[in-house]
């Protein structure tokens, strides 16, 4: 349902499409969202899901009239305080949003027509982000003309207790597969086809005299390679016979499951995996069987890898397997940022051309508030290694942790100046409060006080505080301390958006000549000069390729002869001209190698398996 994605298939559909056909059970997907792109254009669908902020729920509050009937005075209390209010959004916006909204019920209309509904026993809803609303309008509706259908709704919108709360606030569906539903729900359609109550499966709410009834969560799924290759052939019908077609499509590809950082050190802001933390991963047969089938079935060759985090293990399985596959296939994953140049490189040789690393601040201290596992020179060298190789960092800047000084800010606005020639964040913003987040399950002991559902809910559930506490997975808090308020975010966020805007921002290049090396900077104010190294020099910059403490560098053979003041002169002099950064005591060279370092060179697998 609206407002999924246009350009991509649900994997949570494809799964179970193909889980049930394995299964003997005749299944079809629809994916009705196109119908309602189709009615609106495809310009304003994407304005709604890509451009509005989701955590504003605009694309949710367009199908709250169809859902709930006239609410004149609730629609005008989120228009004011949310989209005016909070999101600064503008009177055309608003108009536009309202023209929107009369395409809703016809929308509506054209659902019930179209399917043949009659001809099914049981519909499922997959519901994740701003689609809750329209399913919810259309599941009423067909429950109301269809009394004899099963409605069943799951997705990240229906996990855990807030599928629990709103099963219970909405008659209309009948029972939720909360959490992973690879295996549930299909046992509760065999349960349903065999004349059991739902109550004999486990991870389902069902009800049960009248009452909302949720069983046993169900084991997570161990073996992800024992699961099907999704089927993702209704996706490519409904899109094809939609105007839609023109949007560039990617493939959805699934690796992995949980994170393996987050179970070792949950980032405390960070709810990504619901209850399904445990990292699980693909064999690199699997993984390459399944994506060389994507591939011929769907001609697609651009892959987004849903997993939450890269298994660290492909590095020495699938992705030296995929650097080998004929060219022309590329992909996106999200990865832990403190990867080493070798596997920056390895990830550039195998097609994997953008990449969310999980970098999210320029601050030691900050990166230490959120339990991340990393330093900022780690982030900066990861960005700098990615401009080497020509991989797209896609990073998010986050401020505002509880703990957060004013110290912090300014280490960040330094080091942002020192890199302002690498990627600028492709996001800013400040952190929240997710359900099943470290700050969610313990807000008190993260300074987070008045813990309350973000400002729309009430908007589009009309139900009281504790309903809505159940229902929200975005929340909204007070600090704790307010004799330490946190800095101004003022400056910070003046100084992101110049840099995501600076489109001059030069570069700083790193080149051979002979046996010297040759720093060529083209940055303002100073460029474009050359500043050559020599000797020792050569050997001392190339060894900060990677953070390296003064006494690190000291040590090396390499530098054994260098007396002390003469190394630290020369560290002092590439601060100076900026093309070192410093930190404490660890130093990072900022100059980008071109052409990039060979790293792929026979000699260095063994380096990479080491690094692994
Ligand atoms: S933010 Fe990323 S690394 Fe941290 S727990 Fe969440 S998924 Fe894992």
């Amino acid at each position: 349902m609206p407002f999924g994605s246009l350009e991509r298939p649900s994997l949570g559909l494809g799964l179970l499409q193909a889980q049930l056909q394995r299964a003997g059970m005749p299944c079809d997907t629809r994916y009705l969202a196109f119908a309602f792109a189709d009615a609106i254009g495809i310009d304003e669908y994407l304005w709604l899901s890509r451009e509005l902020p989701y955590t504003a729920f605009a694309g949710d509050w367009l199908f709250t009239e169809a859902l709930y009937g006239p609410r004149p005075q609730a629609d005008a209390a989120y228009l004011d305080a949310v989209l005016r209010r909070d999101w600064r959004l503008d009177e055309a916006a608003i108009a536009r949003l309202l023209a929107l909204r009369r395409s809703c019920r016809p929308f509506l209309e054209h659902c019930l027509d179209a399917v043949p509904w009659e001809r099914f026993d049981v519909v499922g809803f997959t519901s994740t982000f701003e689609q809750n609303i329209a399913s919810l309008a259309l599941a009423r509706q067909l429950k109301a003309r269809h009394p004899a259908l099963f409605v069943v709704f799951g997705g990240a919108n229906w996990e855990a207790t807030m599928g629990r709360e709103l099963h219970r606030r909405f008659p209309c569906v009948d029972a939720v597969c909360s959490g992973e539903a690879d295996h549930t729900f299909p046992a509760l359609l065999a349960a349903l086809d065999e004349g059991r109550s739902p109550a004999t499966v486990r991870g389902i709410v069902h009800r049960h005299r009248g009452r909302s009834v949720a069983t046993p969560p169900a084991p997570l799924v161990r073996d992800l390679d024992a699961l099907p290759i999704p089927d993702y052939e209704p996706w490519k019908r409904d899109r094809e016979a939609s105007s839609v077609g023109a949007v560039a499509a990617t493939m959805l590809l699934e690796t992995g499951r949980g994170c393996w950082w987050g179970a070792k050190s949950h980032c405390t802001f960070c709810g990504l995996n619901g209850g399904s933390l445990a990292f699980r991963a693909k064999s690199p047969d699997r993984a390459l069987e399944e994506i060389r089938h994507l591939r011929e079935h769907y001609e697609i060759n651009f892959f987004s890898a849903v997993d939450n985090i890269l298994d660290m293990a492909y590095f020495r399985t699938l992705l030296p397997r995929l650097a080998a596959e004929p060219p022309g296939m590329t992909f996106f994953y999200e990865v832990k940022a403190n990867l080493s140049a070798e596997q920056v490189a390895l990830l550039a040789a195998a097609g994997v051309t953008t990449i969310q690393p999980g970098v999210e601040s320029l601050s030691d201290h900050v990166l230490k508030l959120m339990r991340k596992g990393t330093t900022a020179l780690q982030n900066v060298q990861l960005l700098k290694w990615c401009r080497e190789h020509g991989v797209r960092p896609e990073w998010n800047l986050l401020y505002g942790f509880p703990g957060e000084t004013a110290q912090d800010h300014a280490d960040t606005l330094a080091l942002m100046d020192a890199i302002w020639f690498l990627d600028a964040p492709s996001g800013y913003g400040p952190v929240r409060l997710d359900r099943f987040a470290p700050y969610h399950e313990d807000p008190a002991a993260y300074g987070m006080t008045n813990v309350r559902p973000m400002a729309p809910y009430p908007y589009l559930y009309p139900f009281g505080r504790d309903s809505l506490d159940q229902i929200a997975y975005y929340f909204d808090y007070d600090h704790c301390d307010a004799d330490q308020p946190l800095p101004d975010p003022g400056p910070l966020v003046e100084r992101v958006r110049r840099w995501m805007a600076d489109e001059q921002r030069g570069a700083l290049r790193l080149l051979r000549d002979g046996e010297d090396s040759l720093v060529v900077d083209d940055r303002a104010p100073a460029g474009p000069r050359g500043l050559r190294l020599h000797g020792w020099q050569v050997a001392a910059y190339d060894a900060c390729d990677r953070v390296r403490t003064r006494d690190g560098l000291a040590r090396m053979p390499a530098l054994a002869h260098v007396g002390a003041d003469q190394l630290s002169s020369f560290l002092d002099a590439c601060v100076a001209q900026r093309i070192m950064v410093r930190n404490r005591d660890q130093h990072l060279s900022l100059a980008v190698a071109s052409p990039a370092r060979a790293w792929l060179a026979a000699s260095d697998h063994d380096a990479i398996e080491a690094a692994a």
